[in-house]
Parts: structure tokens; C-alpha cells; sequence
């Protein structure tokens, strides 16, 4: 039977918009490297943590409408649509190594030579703005001798699912941004998008180059907003009587900000948000733009590892050989992802200061194992965690850590001390139970 989509590249997005895809009957073929992660998939396991999307991977794979491959030739053979979704990490200057995305953009090419049907690309990953203009369409034009526009459509329809709510975010984007090299591609994409969400999401129709920086433009508005958001807080823990939660409340009414990135905490990381960052303050600099506003954004969110050690130290008088319990080591809750966490860079702060780290995730310990090999202490359970410790770091807003109450770091822990970086606790909770405990963000 004809499959209508390939997505070349089967991570965080690729996979759960190819699953996504596939749940509404789209016929969706997956193309991996990684014999690992594909052999893994083709079992039917996700090789992430990720809600809903290993039930949504089986049932998929059973009804038939997803299949997946090594092979990009094959997936771009059977299919009318390629949407590309490898990683762009970070280069030491800041700037995203494309490695990945052209390599792809060879063999898609060469696919493209030999198939004879017109076929679509569209630029998933996230790349500077004009990427698409410069790099890849020359070099999808190079190896398939064929014209963008005119022989293929190509097109950047950049992704904003986060991770822990991918499903929910494929399913119900804010908006659609599709830039476009030719008016054919804009009519077919939004076909098929059609098809997939039945009612449209708002569609913003750009260029290929805007349709990128827009991308830029949202992740980076959240990083600074955040950087922003952390200076507020970091204030209001030294103000008497205030609290950064009711000063957001009331900025958040007041400007109508989209509260789903308005939580203080200790820090931003994953792996967009500061690696986009960086990468459009070295894209502003090669073109001889000021790019303070981000590289303070990224400054201001490394020290704040530091502020949250701080309150650490203020509250066993010094760290050096203080047992320093860590719940949390993803960089946010719902997530195994420990790409860039915050929950690293505080560790890396208290074993400077001469802290023993013992660290507990409810999904990312085998992630962080591979960073932190013995550096830490690793425990199975929060119990075990907190368990004889002189201080314990709430790092990651889990469900799990908010159902815990100040009993059980009373009768676990060697001095009840709680530092809530994430803000998942009423301080009230706390008045009178025996446990010295310090929000962010709050002099209360
Ligand atoms: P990832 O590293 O989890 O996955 C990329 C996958 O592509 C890997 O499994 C890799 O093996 C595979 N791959 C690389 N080259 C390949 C090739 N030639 N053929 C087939 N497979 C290939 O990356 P990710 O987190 O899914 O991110 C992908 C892109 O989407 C990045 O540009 C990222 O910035 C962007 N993005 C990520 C998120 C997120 O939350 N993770 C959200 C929005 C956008």
C-alpha cells in the first residue's frame, strides 16, 4: 500500500510526528540511522520517555499506517511528502552544526533523481533563518540535478512541541507556520495538513527565510522572558513580604502573556531553548547585529544554577562534605531528556563547593548515568534519595516530588532542609512542621 509521508530522522520530533500522523490514518513511513533506535522503534518500544506515544506507536504499527525504514531512498520512493527532523546541535561557537540536515539533504536528493512523481521536502529541524534558501535547497538542487519550485516543492514548517506534551502539541499547535517555495507546495502541504487536523490552526504563510525566524524568534522570546522572569524572583527572595508568584500573576494579566513559560525556576535548558539562543546570537553577530539581549539571557540563566545553590549554603552553613539530596536531574518534569538541565549545572555547583550529591529521576537516571558517571550518588526512590541527607535540592517540577510532605523529609532526612527551586510547594506547607524550607522567588 502507498504511503503519503516520510520523516527522515525518528527522535524527540520525528517520532511523534510521524505516530501523530500515522493515529489520523496517515499513511507515515520513518526513516532512522540509528540501528539502535530503529531497531528499538520497529519493536515497538519509544526510545524516550514521552506520554501516550508508545501506545500510539503500537497501535500504528498494527493497523499498518506507520512503518519504518533505514533506508531514505525507499521512504522517499513510497511517499509524496519528505519532512525532514534530524538534530541541529550546538557547534562550540554557538552556531548549529547542519552536518545532519545535509548529509539527509544528499540522499533525499538523489531519491528525488531517480523517483519520477513530484515529491515534497519540508525542513522540519530548526535552522538559522535562510538555511533553507542557502544551504539546503542548493544542495537538494546538487544531488537530484532538479529545480526547487519547479521539479519539487520544498518547504520549512518549523516544529513547537515540547517534550512531556508532544501528542497534545502535534495535535493542537498554537499556529502553523508554513513557509513555502512555490505556490503549488503551500496549496499541497496545507492539503495535507488539512487532512490531519480537519480544522486548520491558525496558518501563517511566509517565506522560507521567516517561516525559520520565527521559529527563532518564539524560542528565543522564551529564553529571555525566563532569564527575565528568574532576575524578578532572584529579587523578590531579598524584598520583604513579596513573592515573584503574585508579581507574575499580575505582569501576566497585564501584558496577556501565554502562561505556560511564566514559572520561575533554576534555570532554562533542553535542548532548544538555550542551544537556539546561542545559535541566533552567533547568526546576529556574523552579520553585525548586537546580540546582548540573548548573550545576557544566557548569562543571567548559567548564574542561576549559582542562586540556587546559594540558598543551599545560607541554609547548612556551608556545603563542603554536606550530604545534598537532588530530586530531579531532566530539565523539566515529564521528560527523561537531561539535555543542558539546569539540575547538571547545580550539581556541577555543589560538587564544586565540596557537596556529596546523591540524585534521583523518576525517568532520567539512565540518561544522566552516561553524563554523570560517578561524580553523583544515584538512588532508586525519593526515599533513598533524601534518605541521612543534610539538604535537599528540588530541581525538577515531577509530579511525584509534589505529593511529598514535610513529614517525610523530617523523618528522612539528617537536618530537614528543603530548597524548592521550582516552586512546587505553599511555603505554608511548611510553617511549624520541623523542616527549614526556602522557596525561590519568595521573602515569605
Ligand atoms: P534527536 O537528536 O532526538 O533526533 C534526531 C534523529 O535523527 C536521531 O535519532 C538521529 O539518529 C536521526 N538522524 C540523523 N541523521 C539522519 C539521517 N540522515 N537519516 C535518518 N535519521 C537521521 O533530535 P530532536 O530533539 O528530535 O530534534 C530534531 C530537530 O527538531 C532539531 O533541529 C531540534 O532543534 C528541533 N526541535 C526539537 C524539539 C524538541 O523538543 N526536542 C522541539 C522543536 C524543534
Amino acid at each position: 500500500m502507498k504511503y503519503l509521508v516520510s520523516v527522515i530522522g525518528l527522535g524527540y520530533v520525528g517520532l511523534s510526528t510521524a505516530v501523530c500522523l500515522a493515529s489520523r490514518g496517515i499513511k507515515t513511513m520513518g526513516v532512522e540511522k540509528d540501528p539502535n533506535k530503529l531497531n528499538a522503534i520497529l519493536s515497538g518500544h519509544v526510545p524516550f520517555h514521552e506520554e501516550r506515544l508508545p501506545q500510539m506507536l503500537n497501535s500504528t504499527m498494527k493497523k499498518g499506517t506507520f512503518e519504518c525504514t533505514s533506508q531514505i531512498y525507499k521512504a522517499v520512493e513510497a511517499t509524496k511528502f519528505s519532512f525532514i527532523a534530524v538534530g541541529t546541535p550546538s557547534k562550540p561557537t554557538g552556531e548549529i552544526d547542519t552536518g545532519y540536515v545535509e548529509s539527509a539533504c544528499v540522499e533525499l536528493g538523489e531519491a528525488l533523481k531517480r523517483k519520477k512523481a513530484w515529491h515534497v521536502v519540508v525542513v522540519k529541524s530548526t535552522v538559522v533563518p535562510g538555511t533553507t534558501e542557502e544551504l539546503i535547497k542548493s544542495t537538494l538542487e546538487a544531488s537530484s540535478s532538479l529545480k526547487a519550485g519547479e521539479d519539487f516543492g520544498l518547504a520549512v514548517n518549523p516544529e513547537f512541541l515540547r517534550e512531556g506534551t508532544a501528542v497534545q502539541d502535534t495535535f493542537h499547535p498554537d499556529a502553523l507556520v508554513l513557509g513555502c517555495s512555490d505556490m503549488r507546495t503551500l496549496r499541497e502541504i496545507k492539503k495535507l495538513f488539512q487532512k490531519f487536523y480537519r480544522k486548520l490552526p491558525p496558518v501563517i504563510e511566509t517565506s522560507t527565510t521567516n517561516a525559520e525566524f520565527i521559529k527563532y524568534s518564539v524560542n528565543t522570546f522564551r529564553a529571555v522572558q525566563l532569564s527575565y522572569l528568574n532576575t524578578l524572583a532572584n529579587l523578590s527572595s531579598v524584598l520583604p513580604d513579596s513573592d515573584v508568584g503574585d508579581v507574575v500573576k499580575g505582569l501576566a494579566t497585564i501584558m496577556k502573556l501565554d502562561n505556560r513559560y511564566l514559572r520561575p525556576g533554576p534555570g532554562f535548558g533542553g535542548s532548544c531553548l538555550p542551544k537556539d539562543t546561542r545559535a541566533l546570537a552567533a547568526h546576529m553577530r556574523k552579520r553585525g547585529v548586537d546580540a546582548s539581549v540573548l548573550e545576557s539571557a544566557l548569562s543571567v540563566n548559567l548564574k542561576q544554577s549559582k542562586v540556587i545553590v546559594d540558598m543551599a549554603e545560607g541554609l547548612t552553613n556551608g556545603l563542603s562534605k554536606k550530604r545534598v539530596a537532588i530530586l530531579g536531574l531532566s530539565f523539566k518534569g515529564n521528560t527523561d531528556d537531561v539535555r543542558e538541565s539546569p539540575s547538571l549545572n547545580i550539581i556541577s555547583e555543589l560538587l564544586s563547593r565540596g557537596a556529596i550529591v546523591v540524585a534521583y529521576d523518576p525517568k532520567a537516571m539512565e540518561n544522566s548515568r552516561r553524563i554523570l558517571g560517578d561524580k553523583v550518588l544515584f538512588a532508586d526512590s525519593v526515599k533513598e534519595c533524601i534518605k541521612g541527607t543534610q539538604c535537599c535540592i528540588i530541581a525538577t517540577d515531577w509530579r511525584e516530588f509534589q505529593a511529598l510532605r514535610p513529614n517525610d523529609f523530617r523523618t528522612s532526612m539528617k537536618t530537614p532542609a528543603v530548597v524548592d527551586a521550582r516552586r512546587i510547594f505553599e511555603p505554608e506547607l511548611f510553617r511549624n512542621s520541623g523542616v527549614l524550607y526556602r522557596r525561590l522567588g519568595t521573602s515569605r
